[in-house]
């Protein structure tokens, strides 16, 4: 067996705002707002996608997929996620699992986890045991504790493939 691993870290956060859609791993999530962002502002998936590039040292999201380009307004950031996953150079390697955590004061995320992780491993063609999804409020504290911001953080490792 190979055992050459590379592990990965990414964080993301947006601005939560009124007359925006709600949406987490790919799933429209019912709220009275939603995240601010050039793309669909999916942080989660946005974390997973640096955390990826991360592994990988290539640099992050925003080299990518610039929010100067008006190709990625509005992008689904699953879409983005599979595209880069399908860059040559992942080409040689596997997800061994992906842990990501969803800090948001509201809404109640718990009815979505599962919807989360079918979302992520179907986009990356893995079972759901390898990515789980945790979601946790922020105490009421800082910006994302009074409801301004959703962030998210994501932990990847890779194993070499040949
Ligand atoms: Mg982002």
């Amino acid at each position: 067996m190979n055992d050459d691993f590379r592990i990965g870290h990414g964080y993301d956060i947006h601005r939560l705002e009124a007359d925006r859609r709600l949406i987490l791993c790919g799933v429209q999530v019912p709220f009275e707002k939603g995240l601010l962002g050039h793309s669909d502002a999916d942080a989660p998936v946005h974390a997973l996608i640096d955390a990826l590039l991360g592994a990988l040292a290539l640099g992050d999201i925003g080299r990518l997929f610039p929010d100067t380009d008006a190709a990625y307004k509005d992008a689904d950031s699953l879409k983005l996620l599979q595209r880069v996953m399908s860059l040559e150079v992942f080409q040689n390697w596997e997800i061994v699992n992906a842990d990501i955590t969803i800090i948001a004061q509201a809404p109640k995320l718990a009815p979505y986890i599962d919807q989360f992780r079918f979302n992520l491993a179907n986009t990356l063609h893995l079972t759901t045991d390898r990515i789980s999804v945790k979601a946790k409020t922020a105490e009421g504290l800082g910006d994302v504790g009074h409801g301004n911001a959703i962030e998210a953080t994501a932990i990847i490792l890779l194993r070499k493939t040949n």
